[in-house]
């Protein structure tokens, strides 16, 4: 059986360097498609991949990678906005990795698509009045 998910890898500065998604191709025969790389305040890596293969082949991927020590972030987890907290600061926009956050010029205020959310959890670090919340 194929599968295809979308998935957020975050992998500590020492690993920014090393070629993770080459060793998918090649050792795990997985198609991928980056949506998004990025390198965080912290200096952590984060990629936001799509990943297509056997079944068999995306779990031995999926073991290689967090053997290797990469977090794979959850995406069975919702995340909401606390519309009553949300100060419209805009710090998420330039955070969150798929663009979920965006201005909205004419009134200021900040409109947040979930549909677009992969649950990565930056913005619910970032946010400074914690209006981001992650339900499981
Ligand atoms: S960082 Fe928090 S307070 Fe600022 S716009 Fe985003 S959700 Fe609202
Ligand atoms: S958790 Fe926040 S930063 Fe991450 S994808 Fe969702 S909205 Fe963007």
């Amino acid at each position: 059986m194929v599968v295809s998910k979308r998935i957020v890898l975050h992998f500590p500065k020492r690993m920014v360097d090393r070629p993770i998604v080459y060793r998918l191709i090649k050792d795990y025969n997985l198609e991928f498609n980056i949506l998004k790389a990025s390198v965080t305040p912290q200096e952590e890596g984060l990629m936001v991949l799509e990943l297509k293969g056997k079944q068999e082949d995306y779990d031995k991927g999926i073991k290689y990678l967090t053997t290797a020590g990469v977090r794979i972030q959850s995406l069975s987890q919702d995340v909401f906005r606390n519309e009553e907290r949300c100060t419209h600061c805009g710090v998420c926009i330039t955070i969150c990795p798929t663009d979920a956050f965006e201005l909205d010029p004419s009134t200021r205020r900040v409109k947040f698509d979930n549909e677009r959310c992969l649950a990565c959890g930056l913005c619910i670090l970032a946010c400074p009045p914690r209006a981001m919340e992650v339900h499981f």
